[in-house]
């Protein structure tokens, strides 16, 4: 696993090899593309971040008067993105992800689970749709959720969260299942620019060698997190999928979530997700009404679960 910062490679016998010029491909992404492709059973492109990797899948495959049907509580920045490409005639509607998608749309999008809400898609209602699916498979990671395997024609991927693991690399990733498809968005990428480069890249080889031993223990912490916060006086409702490091939960209002936040001493109070280090934050704060005033969630890391418990238990308890 080297990692290869050139930009340029000399040609060969005159003419362009493999690698030529990192805006269209480069080893060490390649490598992490091979890596990343084989976990998720397809060919994998990667991005500057996830939210590079949705730019990069809509803008290649859409055109204007197209119709996107996105996940209701679908992580809230891939909404935000779509309002930004309605200015190129590109539309989206909203759907309950737990039922099948609307008629006339041109790209289904689910999230498996949703963030932060946590629910997940019925992935046989979403591939029965003629319209190509993209399952967001960010919190799930391919150890949990094989969207391919699944009818999807693309997972996509914040590699920046589980994958890459360690909060230090910005970095996205789509899996697609057909070659053909996934030679456009290449081009598309390369045409574009909207390319990984290769520090990040090798973060996400080496994030990849740990990923089933930290999803491991993030799921068996997060989960008996769940069942001790589900049986927790001053919290409302819990929800978590099952598996996964993710779970969100609810406090009374904004100033019990605002209390729990600033009186953590462990959990750090910070946004994102996926890292070694256990995080949590209100989602109010971005996401507006669209969220409950007091929902809190928490990306469980690798710290003890009873030490995590017990710093959850003492924020609660100054609500
Ligand atoms: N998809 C999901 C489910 C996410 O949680 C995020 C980021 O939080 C993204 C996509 C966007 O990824 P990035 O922040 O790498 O652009």
């Amino acid at each position: 696993m080297s990692l290869d910062r050139s930009t340029i490679w000399p040609y060969e016998g005159g003419e362009p090899g493999e690698f030529y010029y990192s805006r269209y491909s480069s080893p060490t992404v390649a490598e992490a593309e091979r890596a990343l492709g084989e976990l998720d059973s397809g060919h994998a492109l990667l991005y500057p971040s996830g939210t590079g990797a949705a730019t990069g899948v809509v803008l290649a495959l859409l055109q204007p008067g197209d119709t996107i049907a996105l996940a209701q509580g679908a992580y809230y920045g891939t909404g935000v993105l779509f309002d930004e490409l309605a200015r190129w005639g590109i539309r989206h509607v909203e759907f309950d992800q737990t039922g099948p998608p609307p008629d006339d749309v041109q790209l289904v999008w689910v999230e498996a689970p949703s963030n932060p809400f946590l629910t997940m898609p019925d992935l046989d209602a979403a591939a029965a749709h003629p319209a190509p699916l993209l399952v967001d498979s960010t919190a799930a990671t391919p150890l949990h959720v094989r969207p391919l395997e699944r009818g999807a024609d693309f997972a996509l991927h914040s590699v920046t969260k589980y994958l890459a693991g360690h909060d230090d690399a910005l970095l996205g990733a789509v899996v697609c299942r057909d070659a053909n498809t996934a030679e456009r968005l290449r081009t598309f990428r390369g045409h574009t620019g909207i390319v990984a480069a290769a520090d990040p890249a090798w973060l996400l080889l080496r994030g990849l060698k740990t990923l089933e031993v930290r999803v491991g223990r993030q799921t068996e912490s997060a989960s008996i997190l769940a069942e001790r916060l589900r049986a927790h006086a001053k919290v409302d409702a819990v929800r978590y999928p099952g598996f996964g490091g993710l779970l969100s939960f609810d406090v009374a209002d904004g100033d019990a979530a605002r209390r729990v936040e600033t009186s953590l001493e462990r959990i750090v109070n910070a946004t994102s997700l996926g890292g070694t280090t256990s995080v949590l934050e209100s989602r109010r704060r971005w996401e507006g009404d669209r969220v409950p005033a007091g929902l809190l969630r928490l990306s469980v890391g690798l710290e003890d679960a009873d030490a995590l418990w017990r710093d959850l238990e003492q924020a609660l308890a100054r609500v």
